[in-house]
């Protein structure tokens, strides 16, 4: 629905971001003010911590450490810390809301429901069930994602749903699956502290998951070895014993370099190839050409460094390779993955303690969102929707004719290009923030002034759902009970530890009141998440991902349960591929043949520096929630060009001079960072703001062909000093944007 429903300084007036410095009610004396602890887990990354909520009359006010749960023994990075001054923000979305001629105006539940149902349903009326698609999101609760899928299939019969968890963890699924039979972290996190040797590549930790370095020191301090490839020197990079300054992008050519030296030195294990694996030959064929030399000039990785990584890889009885977004960011980024796997099979490290391969889940639920059916190409329990027999089972679970369950539909940055084509015409999201995490933001804001209807279910307005026709105003992390799973395999019970404002709904329940108004309510009965627990576990029964024996009770004694988990008495699987049984019919783990190729946007003579992107530890994703919070944003208040002391002086830029960046697609002005910490011929820039602070308007929609995920970490770029600062600079502050917590109040007092 063409623009955003008013003038963008209106909207941030009236929703945010605003910045909020103290819990409902400010600061109370405790003695005299007295509280409860729920035990739960903070609603940010993919670690999900353990963490007590306070809890003072319905309100989240404060936290206390949960020391008792095993994963991080009540450490917390920052975004966790105050995470509760998300609960009674002022920002907070309070009721319905309606598009208006002033902007969005609120509107009673029937009302907005109707409408939305309404509108869904002529729409698929005039151009078909496929004119519609559903946006999920990572941070969802399991139980939610599962009612996602299913109320796609079901309620709308449309096949286009996905999730924003195609812009995380995608690449690593898909070159899990193929090679183990299954998409999931192989080995808990307290095997990380066993290893002799830890190769961490493309993994941001400190800022990204903040509490795995405390296995990776516990690691050191058993006298582990460090190695870390990464363009930057990231705060985990400036302890290892071994540095590899990869040139972005070219990840998978480093990885068969390793691979090619442990071959040509006879550093494999050959009784575990040959016991435990397939497909051997055509990989070691593949990596002949990449010897050291060659992989030196194509990464700008010294061979010395690169003949060191491999013996000291190889010839460790225990070594574990940690992999995240640096690798799996790429349209290579299967591939990447895939050359982690490779290593590590040929060198024998899989399904042993303190040896293996993961991939560090980045999104909350990132885990538990991918594994039941919010993917366009998946059914509950990781089944494959291509699957004929995969289709009988959940048809026959949600009681509909096999025949009408849809097919596979399109991933999230398909979605925008089909509404591109006039292909898709209508659009509902939940919690999924595309204008600023999806690459191109130029085209997703023009696909979003070209959708004939466009709902959100959201509890803040997010700059995608300014866009929106109707707002349902739906749930946060502690208002809704449900299960997540941990990066490392790990299912826990996120309890429910306050109700919603009066006016605001579960977003479970308003996704069954809109089945029930497109005409689908006895597919959606359910009195509690529990009900929709007891069908995921029947749904997932018997698949890869089996939580058929897995229920809250069972979490919570257990402080999480590892899945698969079949039965009722099953203990749950903390380390899969034990004794190197795959969970393929075979039981053979499967070597993947990688092939290298030129990323999507590359440097040339006019856009000749590398732009990679990424997070600081104080912020969350598209910063929906975290450029909320008063001191999350003022540790690092805006997005900010980090640039090598010998670019930055072939530029003539100095610290803090404004630079502007330039890709084939856009420009934006930013303050310089000048950092040692970078590669000469990089620069990086966070991508949580949107507007003219956006990295996504600088990024492209190459997509890596097997997991369509977009190729954030490699853009080509050009730079000049800016003569003056942006007009985003000088409008700060104008529009609402970082204003404190008291002018809010008084904006929500309005609104109310
Ligand atoms: S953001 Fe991640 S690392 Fe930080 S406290 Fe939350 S779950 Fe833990």
């Amino acid at each position: 629905m063409a623009k955003p429903a008013a003038p963008i300084q209106e909207l941030t007036r009236q929703y945010g971001p605003h910045l909020n410095y103290a819990p409902a009610g400010g600061w109370r004396a405790e003695s005299t003010h007295p509280y409860s602890l729920v035990k739960t887990h903070c609603c940010f990354c993919g670690q999900q911590c353990g963490i007590q909520l306070k809890v003072r009359e319905n309100q989240v006010v404060g936290f206390e450490p949960w020391e008792e749960f095993p994963f991080n023994r009540g450490m917390l990075c920052p975004k966790g810390v105050k995470r509760y001054l998300q609960n009674n923000h002022p920002d907070r979305l309070l009721d319905p809301l309606l598009r208006s001629e002033q902007g969005f105006r609120k509107a009673t539940w029937d009302e907005a429901l109707d409408f939305t149902a309404r509108r869904l349903g002529e729409i698929q009326e005039r151009y078909g069930k496929d004119a519609v698609a559903v946006y999920g999101g990572a941070s969802l609760s399991t139980e939610k994602s599962y009612l996602v899928g299913k109320f796609a299939r079901v309620a709308l019969g449309t096949r286009h749903v996905d999730y924003n968890g195609r812009l995380c963890m995608v690449s690593a699924g898909h070159a899990y699956k193929p090679a183990f039979g299954v998409d999931r972290s192989p080995l808990p996190w307290s095997d990380i502290p066993k290893a002799q040797v830890l190769l961490i590549i493309g993994a941001n930790i400190g800022d990204c998951a903040p509490i795995t370095t405390d296995y990776v020191w516990r690691c050191r301090d058993n006298g582990g070895k460090l190695i870390v490839a990464d363009p930057r020197i990231t705060p985990i990079s400036r302890n290892a014993d071994l540095y590899l300054p990869v040139r972005p992008g070219t990840d998978l050519a480093l990885l068969m370099g390793l691979l090619h030296v442990v071959l040509r030195d006879g550093l494999e294990d050959r009784q575990f190839i040959s016991e435990h694996t397939s497909g051997f030959e055509a990989a070691a064929e593949a990596v002949q050409p990449y010897n050291p030399q060659q992989v030196a000039e194509m990464t700008g990785v010294p061979p010395q460094s690169i003949e060191k990584a491999a013996h000291w890889f190889a010839e460790a009885e225990r070594a574990i390779a940690l992999h995240a977004k640096g690798i799996e960011h790429q349209s290579k980024g299967t591939e990447n993955c895939a050359a982690v796997i490779n290593l590590c099979l040929a060198t024998g490290n899989i399904g042993r303690e303190g040896a293996g391969c993961a991939m560090i889940t980045g999104q909350g639920n990132g885990q538990g969102g991918r594994e039941h059916g919010q993917k366009c190409d998946q059914l509950p329990g990781q089944r494959s929707i291509d699957d004929p027999e995969a289709r009988r089972h959940v048809a026959n679970v949600w009681g509909i004719p096999v025949e009408q369950m849809p097919q596979k539909g399109l991933t999230a940055v398909e979605i925008m290009e089909a509404i591109h084509r006039g292909e898709i015409k209508g659009l509902l999201s939940l919690c999924f923030n595309p204008l600023v995490s999806l690459p191109d933001a130029t085209f997703t804001r023009e696909a979003l002034e070209k959708v004939e209807f466009f709902g959100v279910i959201d509890f803040f307005l997010s700059e995608t759902a300014q866009f929106a026709d109707v707002v349902l105003a739906g749930s946060l992390h502690e208002e809704e009970e449900g299960l997540g799973c941990t990066a490392e395999g790990r299912v826990i019970h996120i309890r429910k530890a306050v109700d919603p404002p009066p006016n605001a709904r579960q977003d479970c329940n308003i996704l069954c009141d809109l089945a029930r108004r497109l005409g689908k309510g006895r597919y959606f009965p359910y009195a509690s998440t529990a009900e929709i627990l007891d069908e995921l576990r029947e749904a997932s029964r018997g698949g890869i991902a089996d939580y058929y024996g897995i229920t809250y009770d069972k979490v919570d004694r257990q402080m999480g349960v590892f899945w698969p988990c079949p039965s009722l008495d099953h203990p749950g699987t903390p380390r899969l591929m034990e004794e190197g049984r795959s969970f393929h019919p075979d039981g053979k783990c499967r070597f993947t043949l990688t092939r290298w190729r030129e990323s999507g946007d590359p440097v040339d003579a006019d856009f000749p520096v590398y732009l990679t992107t990424g997070r600081v530890v104080s912020q969350y994703l598209s910063g929906t929630q975290t450029r909320r919070i008063g001191e999350l944003v003022d540790q690092y208040p805006d997005p900010r060009v980090e640039i090598h002391p010998r670019l930055a002086a072939a530029h003539e830029i100095k610290q803090d001079d404004w630079v502007t960046v330039t890709t084939r697609r856009s420009e934006v002005t930013l303050q310089a960072m000048v950092v040692k910490t970078i590669r000469p011929d990089t620069v990086f820039i966070p991508y949580h703001w949107p507007g003219e602070r956006s990295a996504n308007r600088l990024t492209h929609r190459t997509l890596d062909p097997h997991s369509r995920i977009p190729e954030y970490k490699v853009s080509a770029c050009r730079l000049r000093r800016a003569a003056s600062p942006p007009q985003w600079w000088s409008e700060r502050g104008a529009n609402g944007d970082r204003i404190s917590s008291t002018p809010a109040i008084a904006i929500i007092k309005e609104r109310r």
